[in-house]
């Protein structure tokens, strides 16, 4: 009688203790960001060795991360006239029997333009903010989602290609899924999120601020208010320049793009200068960590609690 009580209280004490999950940490934030934005890689214009080299340290953390391709292997290809481009999908399978089967889509672009206007004898454009920190972001999220193995919805982890050359990466990929008729949750998309905002400021802001609840939704989730409204993404129409809105356009989902970028934080936008060392590492660590609540939470709702308001 007493070895079953101590067995009931022992099991029961077990099931209480969570195994604590490695969130991401500078070091790793530094490495990848460091390594996407180097000469080595030559500013990762598609169709490049630059971004060929780029496109293989990305399926090495998927693989090393146990993240699953998607399709038969982590590329989906497209042709652009003569050249190949290459989005990198990685797969997540949801822990959830019912849930799984919908999916939530993290996302950034990996490309950039390659060169730009030489200052100071530098022609290569690293492209650090825009958007190898956004890549860093989806990829820390892999390792931390692969590993924390309780997200009941399906991700897929994708990396863009052609984003540079009017989203056809995104475009390309968007109309394979609708095709395939994925039932997809949501998209978001994260570009420049490697300078912070200033003090007063929320963290971050999201484009097409007013077409969803999911700003609304992800501060609720993450219990903190990270995500705000930026006036200038409403004038410059943010929301359809940049991958998420071919997400938008083929499903008609909560398909943004969240950014920490506000126009008056970063001078190198398709600039030579755009590199690693202009990065705020602290920032960009501090972000990913206080994301990771908010998308579990997307991830793991009963419900669609994510929509999109219709006027
Ligand atoms: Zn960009």
């Amino acid at each position: 009688m007493k070895n079953t009580i101590l067995l009931i209280l022992l099991s029961t004490l077990l099931s209480c203790v969570t195994i604590k999950v490695e969130t991401p940490i500078l070091s790793d934030v530094e490495k990848s960001l460091y390594y996407l934005a180097s000469d080595e890689l030559e500013g990762r214009k598609t169709g490049t060795d630059g971004i060929e080299k780029a496109a293989v340290f990305i399926e090495n953390i998927f693989k090393e991360n146990k993240i699953k391709p998607y399709f038969k292997t982590y590329r989906d290809s497209f042709n652009l006239k003569e050249i190949i481009g290459y989005n990198i999908v990685g797969y997540l399978e949801g822990t959830d029997k019912n849930l799984k089967n919908e999916f939530v889509i993290l996302g950034a672009h990996y490309d950039h333009i390659g060169k730009a206007k030489e200052v100071n004898g530098d022609v290569i454009a690293n492209g650090a903010n825009d958007d190898a920190s956004g890549t860093v972001a989806v990829l820390e999220w892999a390792k931390y989602f692969s590993k924390a193995n309780n997200n009941k919805r399906s991700i897929l982890f994708t990396l863009y290609d052609a984003e540079e050359m009017g989203l056809k990466g995104s475009e390309h990929l968007a109309k394979k899924l609708k095709a395939a008729h994925l039932n997809i949750y949501t998209m978001i998309n994260f570009e420049m999120i490697g300078v912070a905002r200033a003090t007063g400021e929320t963290m971050a802001y999201i484009t097409g601020y007013e077409m969803s609840n999911m700003a609304e939704k992800l501060n609720t989730y993450a219990n903190n208010e990270i995500i705000g409204f930026l006036p200038q993404a409403k004038t410059y129409n943010l929301f359809k320049r940049s991958d998420n809105y071919p997400f938008y356009n083929e499903f008609k989902i909560p398909a943004q793009a969240i950014s920490t970028f506000d126009f008056t934080n970063f001078e190198y936008y398709h600039h030579v200068d755009d590199e690693a060392d202009k990065m705020d590492l602290k920032h960009m660590t501090n972000f990913i960590n206080k994301m990771i609540p908010a998308l579990q939470g997307m991830i793991n709702a009963p419900t669609k609690e994510i929509t999109i308001i219709n006027e």
